[in-house]
């Protein structure tokens, strides 16, 4: 099989690698798209994110959906043929957090484009069978693969509590903002306050959803507090506004990866007893997503900016600085 791989900093080659075999409890999928993500982008330029390194040349793209094409030992045959959304990680099945159902936090996890696990850029990989998960025929590839980020924003929009008629206030309108926005719709929100620096990101939050999108630099956030903020930025100065923001006993989600270390408005939290609370990734997600795209509620299609082949991975890693660029997707098969 063809795999996209980062062989160092910057240069990714497309090398011949033997296709998989499923281990016990396993599938084996075909990808069709892989959606390129920040992260992605990230260890291609820096070989690394956070504390994660690249040492070994590794396969990135970790939103992918494809056909189940073979089962291991114990899976049911019958799902071949089923396409699939892939949730890109394998928790270890004996650890405490996995038993207590937050399997994302799995001290053990293996996941997919993290190294040293190899990710979906490549004709084949294998997954767990239960984190292979049906999609219907009327979601699309790209949306089957766009189901990791919306998992991300749904992870975001239950911690923050978000329903009918609450006031939402986000910041950063990057995919991952996006989806929280659309969620927020979704769910019920009636005031949805989107801001970031970029016009062209505040346009693509009006589109998907957002009731007023603010510039950060010149704009006050409105002197009604809101019910909830979740950060999709990172950035510091977004976090301190948006808990200032937030009304006694609202709730604070911070999904932006920014520096290792900020500073917070404390006393602000204390005195409003704000819930405040991080979110790594996402659990149990997965059937939320596919219902939301498949009723229509959330569009995942219209998110996607830019297609490319797998020959042209670097190109596709590299669309973020495309003006307008929201969410890029390998078409793999
Ligand atoms: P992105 O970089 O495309 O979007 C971030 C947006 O924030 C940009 O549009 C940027 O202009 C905007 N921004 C920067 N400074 C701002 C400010 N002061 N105020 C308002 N907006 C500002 O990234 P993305 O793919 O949308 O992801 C969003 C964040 O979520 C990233 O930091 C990413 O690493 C993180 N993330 C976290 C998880 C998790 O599990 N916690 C999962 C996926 C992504
Ligand atoms: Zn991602």
């Amino acid at each position: 099989m063809r795999a996209a791989v980062l062989v160092e900093p910057g240069r990714i080659v497309v090398q011949e690698r033997p296709v998989p075999t499923p281990d016990p409890g396993d599938v084996l999928v075909r990808v069709s798209s892989v959606g390129v993500c920040g992260s992605d982008t990230h260890y291609y330029r820096h070989g690394r994110v956070g504390s994660f390194v690249v040492e070994a040349p590794l396969v990135l793209g970790h939103e992918a959906a494809g056909t189940i094409v073979a089962v291991g030992e114990s899976v049911d045959p019958s799902r071949i043929g089923q396409r699939v959304s892939i949730e890109p990680q394998r928790p270890d099945p004996e650890t405490e957090e996995t038993r207590r159902g937050d399997y994302n936090l799995c001290p053990h996890m293996r996941f997919y484009a993290t190294p040293p696990v190899d990710g979906a850029l490549c004709d084949y990989v294998t997954i767990g069978a239960e984190f292979a998960h049906p999609v219907p025929g009327s979601v699309s590839d790209d949306a089957a693969a766009l189901c990791e980020p919306l998992s991300v924003g749904i992870a975001a929009i239950r911690k923050a509590g978000v329903d009918a008629r609450s006031r939402v206030l986000i910041a950063g309108a990057g995919p991952i903002g996006i989806v929280v926005t659309q969620l927020a719709r979704a769910y019920g929100a009636t005031e949805i306050i989107v801001t970031d620096l970029d016009p062209a990101r505040r346009e693509q939050a009006t589109r998907f959803g957002a009731t007023t999108v603010l510039d950060p630099t010149v704009d006050r956030l409105g002197a009604e507090p809101v019910d909830a903020f979740i950060d999709a930025s990172g950035a510091q100065s977004a976090v301190v506004d948006g808990i200032r923001a937030v009304r006694p006993a609202g709730r604070v989600v911070l999904v932006g990866l920014g520096a290792e270390t900020m500073e917070l408005p404390v006393q602000v939290i204390q005195n409003r007893e704000l819930m405040l609370t991080g979110v790594f990734r996402y659990a149990n997600t997965w059937p939320t997503a596919i219902a939301l795209v498949e009723s229509g509620q959330v569009d995942l299609d219209s998110m996607v900016t830019a297609h490319f082949t797998l020959e042209e991975t670097a190109q596709a890693l590299d669309s973020d600085r495309t003006p307008g660029s929201v969410k890029s997707v390998v078409r793999v098969s």
